[in-house]
């Protein structure tokens, strides 16, 4: 490695764990949660223009008019799926996007699974976890609101865009005992929690958000 690779590297990580503290500040109180999102190199999942802006509180663009998910929507969202649990055990992320999400997850559980509609932000999610040598995430080019079946069930599936109303599909894949978080709505988005006991769900609604929309079908173009 040069040495101009050590300092960035150094930098990174540093500069990383200041948006630890500032998550810690904001309220996050996982520990785990936070451990995670100090080990994966975000700088990695965004466009190298963007590089130096990787460490804010912020989405960044990605391309395709989606976007890279803030860093304490993310820790929030996974607090809340750990929140009394022992662990999230296999685990289904709809949206991908360029992986971030998902390679935070994967620091917390063996068995990630991560589906994503639009055909070349799932390459670049590939190319993403292959530069962080991160093999566990199960990446799949798939409708997410058909949920992946031939993996079913989930007990945890976390959505990185709004829907409108929870997908049938993915309600019947979460497991007994699972937790479902996703965004619902339009304009007036909130994050919604589902508990599933036996054939009861439980929903609560939680913080309100922005999200990109939950889309249906597939996008096939390259890049
Ligand atoms: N998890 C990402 C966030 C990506 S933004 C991160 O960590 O940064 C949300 C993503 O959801 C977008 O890439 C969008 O293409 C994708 N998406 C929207 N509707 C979808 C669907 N029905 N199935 C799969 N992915 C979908």
């Amino acid at each position: 490695m040069t040495r101009e690779a050590v300092g960035l590297g150094m930098t990174s990580q540093r500069t990383r764990a200041r948006m630890v503290d500032r998550l810690r500040e904001q309220g996050i109180r996982d520990e785990g949660v936070l451990a995670a999102l100090g080990a994966v190199p975000r700088h990695l999942f965004v466009e190298e223009a963007l590089a130096s802006r990787a460490y804010e509180d912020t989405a960044l663009p990605l391309g395709f008019a989606q976007t890279i998910s803030q860093p304490f929507v993310v820790a929030r969202m996974i607090e809340i799926l750990r929140e009394g649990r022992n662990g999230l055990g296999k685990t289904l992320e709809i949206g991908a996007g360029c992986g971030y999400q998902a390679a935070v997850l994967a620091q917390l559980t063996k068995d990630v699974y991560a589906v994503e509609r639009i055909g070349s932000l799932l390459n670049r999610a590939r190319l993403n976890m292959r530069a962080i040598q991160q093999f566990r995430v199960r990446l799949k080019h798939a409708d997410g609101q058909l949920g992946l079946p031939e993996a079913a069930p989930f007990d945890t599936i976390i959505v990185a865009a709004a829907a409108q109303s929870v997908p049938p599909a993915l309600l019947q894949q979460l497991a007994l005992g699972g937790r479902m978080l996703l965004p619902l709505g339009s304009e007036d988005q909130y994050l919604t929690l589902i508990e599933r006991c036996a054939d009861v769900y439980v929903e609560t609604r939680l913080d309100g958000v922005r999200f990109v929309p939950l889309l249906s079908g597939l996008v096939n173009e390259k890049e």
